[in-house]
């Protein structure tokens, strides 16, 4: 019989939006001592806005005088935006929603839609691509990280190379940077922003005076990742970045196999396979707010998408259990 203690437990959890899969649960939080955290939306807001569109390559035609110079290049950018978000409106990606709703904006303005696109395809932590219609012309597009373009037979994508290193001092600067190519050749890059939550430092700092270890995990760049981990006080040292999805399971299994007992909080679907890894030994987490994937992988389901619910179901579950004992 399940002692009426961790029935207690459930309970009063659940009044605080954390759902915990079963009772049994509560015993795994015992020995967690190092926390996973997945920053783009769960450190992070998720919802990332773009900043800037960048056309490295395009002519700059100086022997035009006035407003009239820029015109090529804003010709490009435009392009840059339109082709990569028709693209992209097939994917739920938060990089993916923010080129999508500039684009649209934009091309409301201008009473224009977005241009259609056949053979969609999402490659889970590189990009995507697809074949766009740009006003009657085809265009093979591809969106996303230089070495995967570079993958592809895309030429511009070498690391000397202008929309590379474009590409390059956007992520020094800490944002998240994504190249956009069609037909070949690397065009232009997409700058977006993403905010911490404003609940994301304090829970960190919970979950530290609880005895763990907290880790940040992600498939974005390092600067990106680390300047998140600067504003929430995480060690850089403890900061994993470019992770491929399918490696974000074995960084779990690594921490394992050092002895650490894990728990993760991830709320995508490249996050799943990690959560549930977690949750063999300590503990898998999903934000609420997130892909049903990664609610279905876990253990604990944090309603609201408040990173403090973490550390507060460590200390409902920790409380619960000396009530046992
Ligand atoms: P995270 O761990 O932050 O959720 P992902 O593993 O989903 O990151 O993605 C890692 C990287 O792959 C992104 O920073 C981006 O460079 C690229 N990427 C993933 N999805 C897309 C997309 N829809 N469009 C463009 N680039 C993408
Ligand atoms: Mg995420």
């Amino acid at each position: 019989a399940t002692p009426t203690a961790l029935l207690v437990g459930t309970g009063r959890a659940a009044q605080l939006g954390i759902l915990i899969k079963g009772p049994e649960i509560l015993e795994s939080t015992r020995q967690v001592d190092t926390i996973v955290l997945d920053k783009t939306g769960t450190v992070t807001a998720g919802r990332m806005e773009l900043a800037d569109v960048l056309a490295p390559s395009a002519p700059v035609r100086r022997h035009v005088v006035g407003a009239a110079a820029d015109t090529g290049v804003d010709d490009l950018r435009a392009q840059v935006l339109r082709l990569a978000a028709a693209v992209e409106s097939g994917s739920e990606h938060p990089i993916a929603r923010a080129i999508v709703t500039a684009a649209q904006s934009a091309a409301r303005r201008t009473g224009a839609t977005l241009p259609p696109v056949t053979g969609f395809s999402n490659h889970a932590g590189r990009g995507v691509s697809g074949t766009v219609d740009d006003g009657g012309t085809p265009r093979a597009v591809l969106v996303g990280r230089p070495t995967w373009l570079a993958e592809h037979g895309v030429t511009g994508a070498g690391p000397e190379d202008e929309v590379t290193r474009a590409h390059r001092h956007a992520e020094r600067d800490g944002a998240t940077a994504v190249v956009v190519a069609w037909d070949g050749a690397a065009r232009g890059v997409l700058t977006l922003r993403d905010e911490v939550k404003a609940t994301s430092a304090e829970a960190i700092a919970q979950l530290r005076d609880l005895g763990l270890t907290p880790h940040l995990l992600t498939g974005d760049n390092r600067a990106a990742a680390e300047r998140v981990a600067a504003q929430v006080g995480i060690d850089p040292a403890h900061v994993m970045a470019e992770v491929l999805p399918e490696q974000k399971l074995a960084v779990v299994q690594d921490l394992q196999a050092q002895g650490k007992v894990v728990a993760m909080v991830g709320d995508g679907v490249n996050d799943a396979a990690a959560l549930a890894q977690a949750g063999r030994q300590g503990l898998g987490l999903a934000m609420g707010t997130g892909t049903d994937v990664a609610i279905e992988a876990s253990d604990i389901t944090l309603v609201r998408g408040d990173l403090r619910a973490a550390p507060t179901a460590i200390r409902i579950s920790r409380r619960t259990l000396r009530i046992i004992k």
